[in-house]
């Protein structure tokens, strides 16, 4: 069987590997080198974090599951399990609480203490957080390399091309990958991809030799992780707030506000990032064959550094046997 995945973002690379896994004769089609463009701007924090319906905290879940299996599998998989410390305690993180462990999710209570021992560069540790010792971080360019370099090892084939308009006989698949792309590659057969990208800033220090933070941590208004390579790397929102909007001002707000909360690292301000984030209207993922597109697959999400992993052994399983995985049901393109 044919396959051409559109986009060697961590989406792409990662069901174009699965794919060829499965025995299909595939072609990842981009026209930079894998690593794609949300894929590189991405914070990858790996979480079922609150908020979600239940249906997607199942998808979220598998998928946070794979990723530990993947490492396990091989140490150099570029997935990090160190966990969240959600330490900006409200009445929500309560109900956070309550609600995912019913679910069967890993949370726990840190007190002011044990949290200055986890984080003992932390300005003011509070009372009180939540540990998620599940979650983690993906460096995620890195992890479609990754996959890309797997894909060529099992016999498949990465193409560097610019798809103008898509073409859907010329294989007997044809998967959108293409992040925010996808919008005007879709159209140009008539098919709708209804997404919006907000822009998510990040800013990153030069890199420390030592570790000065351990989990992600998580507070109002700031997330931060250390990166294997030392560099500190925060973020303000998760949605596209304001602070998106002034980019340099932007990102000299964050930068101040990640030292302000780890006087002892003495952090050097290195350089920001600005992405978009391929969000779909509902906020979730667009999984799935569209009805009036034969041959076409459409897989794109937020979330994707969470949700590569799951979504590429589905997506490759629909593919190569027609049959869908029910934790897919919700998330098919027809929805809208
Ligand atoms: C600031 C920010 C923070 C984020 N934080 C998180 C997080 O903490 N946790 C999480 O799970 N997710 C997070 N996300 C979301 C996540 O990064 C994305 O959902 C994911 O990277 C999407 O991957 P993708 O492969 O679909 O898209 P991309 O990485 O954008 O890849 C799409 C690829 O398609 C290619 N392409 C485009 N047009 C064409 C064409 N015409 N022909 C051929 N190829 C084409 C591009 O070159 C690109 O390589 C964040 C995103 C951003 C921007």
């Amino acid at each position: 069987m044919k396959v051409n995945v559109i986009g060697a973002g961590i989406i792409g690379a990662a069901l174009a590997w699965r794919l060829t896994k499965a025995g299909a004769d595939v072609t990842l089609i981009d026209p930079h080198p894998p690593g794609g463009v949300a894929s590189a701007a991405s914070f990858g924090w790996i979480n079922a974090a609150h908020g979600n319906p239940r249906n997607y905290f199942d998808l979220r879940m598998a998928s946070m599951t794979a990723w530990h299996r993947l490492k396990k599998q091989d140490a150099t998989v570029p997935f990090h399990p160190d966990g969240t410390l959600y330490m900006h305690y409200d009445t929500d993180h309560d109900r956070h609480f309550a609600e995912h462990s019913a679910w069967g999710y890993d949370l726990r209570w840190m007190e002011r203490d044990e949290i200055a021992k986890a984080e003992p560069n932390l300005a003011n540790p509070p009372e009180r957080c939540l540990y998620a010792p599940y979650e983690g971080q993906l460096h995620v360019d890195a992890a479609a390399r990754y996959f890309a370099e797997q894909l060529i090892a099992a016999g498949g084939v990465v193409v560097r091309q610019h798809v103008q308009n898509l073409d859907t006989g010329a294989a007997d698949h044809t998967v959108l990958a293409a992040g925010t792309a996808s919008v005007d590659l879709a159209r140009t057969i008539g098919v709708s991809v209804p997404l919006t990208s907000p822009p998510g800033l990040l800013v990153y220090s030069k890199p420390i030799k030592s570790r000065i933070i351990f989990h992600t941590l998580l507070s109002e208004g700031l997330h931060i992780q250390q990166r294997p390579d030392g560099r500190l790397v925060a973020g303000a929102d998760f949605g596209g707030g304001s602070i998106n909007d002034d980019v340099q001002a932007g990102a000299a707000e964050i930068f101040t506000r990640m030292a302000r909360s780890l006087p002892n690292a003495a952090l050097e301000y290195d350089t920001y990032s600005l992405g978009l984030r391929p969000t779909p209207i509902d906020g979730l993922p667009i999984i799935g064959q569209p009805r009036d597109a034969p041959g076409l697959y459409v897989a794109v999400m937020h979330s994707g550094a969470t949700l590569a992993p799951v979504v590429a052994e589905l997506a490759a399983q629909e593919i190569m046997t027609g049959h869908r995985d029910t934790l897919l049901e919700p998330f098919g393109p027809d929805r809208f």
